[in-house]
């Protein structure tokens, strides 16, 4: 059962969702080739969440040990007030989130994850300086199309390609991502630096369509990093962020807390990002190509799932290509198995209000993609249906 190892799998975009999805396919013995569009890859100085239902895949990847070593085990995240800095409600993390759900909740420097993940390919996985094109998908190969006029064919292809994706243009059409009416500003604050907040929470503020959040990135060194949001009415930039104006940043969070604006002051290497999103995709696949990750269900950063719904999106993949023997078969059932969750997950974080006030993070965090249940396959449903 399940696809022919020969099968030859071409990732388009070696980000956090490609990346994963490689090393998953590798490890799982498929043959898998990743064409990334840029040159190297810089290290990011932001930070990212990595909550328990994507440690457990991480786990699997093979490189959990290496983050947390790298990263910090938060003790709580504490929902404040905006202006009067009071609390509304803290979750408890730290050891009880591992012995509940098995993994911890970790962050951690994006750079780093990117890095690890990266790490667990094998040399030569992935082809840099590759800019998809287009693609041709011509029944039993496809054949790809890049920007330094070279081409590659692989049998089936995984659009993993980010907000601007080609593979979901070359599928859908050019629809450009809308912008969500918000903007965030991204900074750390270097260790050594005095900020009157609780360095070991991930703290997140509110006030409106305003929102900062703040935490801790290395256990090593005591970076921080927070993400500031407020709303705009438009994102005037041809680039998917700018650098920017601390006085500017301050005046959109005038009216903060002390210990916000102490935060805020103490900001570095400041970035302003507009925040993109897509409605739900009903086709997520045709033929021998098919999409995940930011490529598929792109969302405001607000649970911080992005990256975990992408790798969660390569360990279903995997699990529908070996319970398969057709590639679209198996492509078909992969987005059945995600469209309920990445849609739910979509819409609650277009609301911002995760664990604004008291709630039970259990169904994002027990997720268990290794385990969760497949859908009926299209084959069985079919032949049911014509049976009936
Ligand atoms: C402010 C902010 C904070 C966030 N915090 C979190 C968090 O805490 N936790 C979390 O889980 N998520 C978080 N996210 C979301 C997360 O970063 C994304 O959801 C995640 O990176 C999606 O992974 P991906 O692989 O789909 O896309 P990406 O990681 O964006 O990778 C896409 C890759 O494709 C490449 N590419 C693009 N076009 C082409 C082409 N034509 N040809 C070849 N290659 C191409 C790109 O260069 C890139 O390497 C945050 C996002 C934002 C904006």
């Amino acid at each position: 059962m399940g696809i022919d190892r020969k099968t030859s799998i071409a990732v388009v975009g070696g980000g956090l969702g490609g990346a994963a999805t490689a090393a998953l396919l590798q490890r799982a013995g498929h043959r898998v080739t990743v064409f990334e569009q840029a040159g190297a890859f810089e290290p990011a100085g932001a930070g990212i969440h990595l909550t328990p239902n994507v440690m457990r895949v991480l786990d699997r990847v093979g490189v959990a040990d290496a983050l947390v070593g790298a990263g910090y085990l938060p003790e709580s995240f504490t929902s404040r007030d905006l202006a009067s800095n009071s609390v509304r409600c803290a979750l408890p993390l730290g050891a009880g989130v591992r012995a509940r759900y098995g993994a911890p909740y970790l962050t951690v420097g994006r750079g780093v994850l990117h890095r690890e993940l990266l790490g667990a390919l094998r040399p030569g996985t992935v082809r840099y300086g590759k800019r998809l094109v287009s693609f041709d998908d011509r029944g039993a190969r496809v054949r790809l199309d890049f920007a330094d006029g070279s081409t590659a064919e692989a049998d089936c292809v995984i659009g993993a390609d980010g907000l601007g994706s080609r593979v979901r243009e070359g599928m859908h059409g050019a629809e450009r991502p809308g912008f969500s009416g918000q903007i965030a500003y991204r900074a750390t604050v270097p260790a050594g630096t005095p900020v009157p907040v609780d360095r070991r929470c991930i703290t997140k503020w509110w006030a409106g369509e305003s929102f900062v959040i703040g935490y801790p990135t290395d256990s090593r060194s005591g970076d921080y990093y927070f993400v500031a949001g407020t709303a705009a009415d438009a994102w005037p930039h041809p680039r998917s962020w700018v650098e920017a104006d601390r006085d500017e940043m301050l005046d959109a969070f005038a009216g903060s807390c002390d210990e916000v604006r102490t935060l805020l002051e103490a900001a570095r290497s400041l970035t302003k990002w507009p925040l993109f999103e897509r409605p739900p995709l009903q086709q997520w696949g045709r033929g021998r190509v098919a999409l995940l990750g930011d490529a598929c269900h792109p969302m405001r950063p607000h649970m911080a799932q992005g990256a975990a719904m992408a790798i969660e999106d390569g360990v279903l993949l995997l699990r529908c290509l070996e319970a398969e023997d057709d590639v679209e078969d198996a492509f078909w059932r992969y987005a059945e198995s995600r469209k309920q969750r990445t849609t739910r997950i979509q819409a609650v974080s277009a609301a911002n209000s995760w664990l604004k006030d008291t709630e039970d993070p259990a169904w994002v965090f027990s997720y268990d993609a290794m385990n969760v249940d497949l859908p009926e396959s299209r084959r069985h449903s079919t032949c049911t249906t014509l049976m009936s």
